[in-house]
């Protein structure tokens, strides 16, 4: 983001107001016609944008809410996991995740993941399930897919719900399809910096399970009932999508696709530049799966060395995430001991600049600069 980095980064990470700037005359105009309309919460904006995205995501359902983390929580509720549950998640996920699922009142219960793709996998999954187990969340990390086919078989052999995390996954394919078909729901965020992002917080659930899509509506609204909003059936809150976001995203939505295939293009040319340098881990990539490279992560020996020489050259870089869940001070108790995988991955992992405004040139000034530092070639 602009405002984090030095002013003569040549190459930066994710610059919001570039991405934001070519839908700015838009914008200025969904602004006025809800000033003129007097209309902020809810309203036709939101009902367009859920349509919108339930088309675009192939689901029958989808419920804008105020962010990502709420979606997750509601949707858990909606399923009956709760308190007593525990809950299978993989600790290499940004903590939202796990704070979602102790929000329902249910037990994460933190796994490994696989390191090649350092997402969660069918075994490790099955390998945690016990008496106790209610549900698995799968975050597809990075915009990448976890293996949902063989996860949907475990869930339904063990009669778990099944949660996709799917915050950085908009758009995102398994065997073809949009990501939400293989599970009870998928749950997404529309914070500025994802692949569709707003300018602002947002959040959305996508199923075909009616009666859960019910459930998140009206707990996201104070639990009120579709016919009488003096009555109030759930336990609900405040997690409402404002119009003017649900405006902004319908907008944004129409240019995912484009977005995030020139992502993929910025990610096929790291790919061939960096695929054959020994000092650069790439991650594995399932062919059944369709990524949307929401962040592109290597994994580097002496990692910080690395990125302040980067940063120097002019090149920006994040980590995601430098302490797994596992480690945080807040989730210390949930510690099943060592997870080596995520771990290693926490302790090398670097993520170079990705975005939709992107250019080849620059991932090829990138790749060409990180391979001068990692080989130790000076300038
Ligand atoms: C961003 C994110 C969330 C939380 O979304 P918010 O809208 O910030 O609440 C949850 N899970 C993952 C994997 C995320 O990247």
């Amino acid at each position: 983001m602009r405002t984090l980095e030095a002013p003569d980064t040549a190459v930066p990470f994710l610059d919001l107001v570039e991405i934001n700037a070519p839908f700015r005359a838009e914008f200025e105009a969904m602004f006025g016609a809800a000033l003129t309309s007097g209309r902020f919460v809810g309203g036709e904006p939101v009902e367009r944008f859920e349509q919108d995205f339930a088309d675009y995501v192939e689901r029958r359902h989808a419920v804008g809410v105020a962010n990502g983390t709420d979606a997750l929580e509601l949707t858990l509720r909606g399923l009956g996991v709760g308190v007593g549950d525990e809950v299978i998640v993989p600790t290499n996920t940004f903590v939202a995740t796990i704070e979602a699922i102790i929000a329902a009142g249910a037990t994460p219960r933190l796994v490994d993941v696989d390191p090649g793709t350092l997402l969660l996998t069918p075994d490790i999954a099955m390998a945690a399930t016990t008496a106790r187990t209610a549900a698995i969340v799968v975050v597809h990390l990075f915009g990448q897919v976890a293996d949902l086919g063989a996860l949907s078989a475990v869930a339904q052999r063990e009669g778990l719900a099944l949660i996709e995390d799917a915050a950085q996954a908009h758009g995102a394919r398994w065997l073809g399809a949009p990501v939400g078909q293989d599970s009870d729901a998928a749950t997404f965020s529309f914070y500025p910096g994802k692949n569709l992002g707003a300018l602002g917080d947002g959040g959305m659930v996508v199923t075909d399970d009616e009666a859960l899509a019910a459930f998140v509506r009206s707990a996201a609204n104070h639990g009120r009932t579709p016919d009488d909003a003096n009555r109030h059936v759930v336990l609900g809150r405040n997690s409402r999508l404002d119009s003017i976001q649900a405006s902004f995203l319908s907008l944004k939505l129409q240019r995912l696709d484009e977005h995030n295939a020139r992502r993929r293009d910025a990610a096929q040319r790291y790919v061939e530049l960096l695929g054959r340098d020994e000092t650069v881990c790439l991650l594995d990539h399932d062919d059944r799966s369709t990524s949307v490279h929401h962040l592109f992560p290597v994994r580097v020996e002496d990692r910080d060395t690395v990125r302040s020489e980067l940063q120097e050259r002019g090149i920006a870089t994040g980590i995601h995430y430098p302490v797994p869940c596992h480690r945080q001070p807040a989730y210390e108790r949930l510690s099943p001991g060592v997870l080596p995988v995520a771990e290693d991955a926490a302790s090398r992992l670097m993520s170079l600049p990705m975005s939709p405004t992107l250019t080849i040139e620059n991932v090829e000034r990138v790749c060409s600069e990180l391979t001068n530092v990692t080989r130790g070639t000076t300038r």
